[in-house]
């Protein structure tokens, strides 16, 4: 048998991707769907004059979100970013503490970490589900922390570790029922950084419904878009009475004076957003069904050529946000990138560790070997709805 050489298998890549997008040149890593009531539900919103952050389509976004998701409570937020710190903050993560999360993650899961005046530790991940690895996260706390009726300290730094920030990578859904039980068994807050994995379902119940909170991130890019969006997910009604008044300036109800009892935060969603979020939640199904079949696609292609595409774990109904595969190596993922961004079909690589990143540096990890193996070989591909 002959073996096909990379550079040749790479314009067979090519040439598959731009035949499964013949309308597109560049052909974008994730680029938006409008084709249902978007145009229609915004110039409603515009012709209500409630355009800012109170206004019906946020109530109707919120039960949205509560319904896909089998929660009791959502908050909507300007972004996913800003959910994300404002659960950590609710949790109880304060100055001086520290909070446990993966590498493997978009900056915003460790910055929020920083908001909070905490510091992240980075854990290794999964080969398979590329989030956090709950046997990497038990072996850590076995050995190197100690339990008092004040929480979880590290031994090392004597600093209380507050809580653990998981993140389901590119929509797949990691070990979150493992993770679960050693955050309860150590106490320590569980905060599910589900931005990436709206519509994705663990055994049936949905991501980011674990632990105390979930956050989920409705950016141009992801899944479901309203331009620029997030939600704080919780079946607390305590907190997540607390969540949406924090996120609205801690203003309290007063028919005409202004009245704030903490510091809030201005990170409400504005109802314009809220108009082009219903729209798209109005089609989620279609979106799941057209990438789930688009995955499907792209791992037969890949099975033929021997790359190993990232599939959904057996446990899990992915959303398959964007598609991955792996790579043979470093050298192999770098001519890749270069191969497919040059002819107009854009790959991105997973993010750079966050460990490596200039203001992360100094944080604890673990080995992480599972993380830098991933990060010199995992290759971003062409995940859009087709249409
Ligand atoms: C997109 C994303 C966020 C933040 O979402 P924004 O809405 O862009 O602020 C947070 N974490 C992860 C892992 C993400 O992919």
């Amino acid at each position: 048998m002959i073996k096909k050489s990379a550079s040749n298998s790479f314009s067979e890549i090519i040439d598959f991707i731009k035949s499964l997008y013949p309308e597109e040149i560049p052909v974008p890593l994730h680029a938006p769907r409008f084709v249902g009531r978007e145009k229609e539900y915004v110039v409603d919103a515009i012709g209500s004059t409630f355009v800012s952050s109170v206004g019906e389509y946020v109530d109707r976004f919120e039960e949205m979100i509560c319904r896909i998701t089998g929660t009791a409570f959502a908050v909507a937020t300007v972004n996913g970013t800003c959910a994300l710190h404002i659960a950590l903050d609710l949790a109880g993560v304060q100055p001086g503490d520290e909070v446990i999360t993966q590498p493997l993650s978009f900056v915003a899961t460790a910055n929020t970490i920083s908001y909070c005046g905490a510091k992240p530790i980075f854990l290794d991940v999964s080969r398979k589900t590329l989030g956090l690895d709950p046997t990497a996260l038990k072996e850590f706390l076995k050995s190197n922390t100690q339990t008092t009726n004040q929480g979880c300290y590290n031994k090392a730094t004597g600093k209380r570790i507050a809580a653990c920030a998981p993140m389901h990578t590119f929509g797949h859904p990691c070990q979150i029922d493992s993770i679960a039980g050693i955050c309860e068994h150590y106490n320590i807050a569980l905060i599910e950084d589900a931005a990436e994995s709206f519509g994705s379902f663990y055994n049936g119940r949905h991501t980011g419904t674990f632990g105390l909170f979930g956050v989920y991130s409705f950016n141009g890019n992801k899944t479901v878009t309203c331009g620029g969006g997030g939600a704080i997910v919780t079946n607390d009604e305590t907190f997540a009475k607390k969540a949406k008044h924090i996120t609205t300036t801690a203003k309290v109800q007063h028919p005409y004076e202004y009245i704030h009892d903490a510091i809030g935060y201005n990170y409400r969603l504005p109802n314009l957003n809220a108009a082009l979020a219903c729209a798209q939640l109005e089609q989620l199904d279609f979106f799941l069904e057209n990438k789930r079949e688009l995955a499907k696609i792209y791992q037969d292609f890949f099975g033929l050529l021997d790359i190993p595409f990232v599939c959904e774990p057996d446990y899990a109904r992915s959303s398959f946000w964007l598609n991955a595969i792996i790579l043979l190596d470093r050298k192999t993922r770098d001519e890749f990138l270069k191969a497919t961004n040059e002819a107009k079909v854009m790959t991105r690589p997973v993010w750079k560790l966050l460990n490596q990143l200039e203001m992360y540096q100094d944080c604890q990890t673990d080995a992480l070997i599972n993380a830098q193996w991933l990060e010199d070989r995992v290759v971003n591909i062409p995940s859009s709805v087709r249409i």
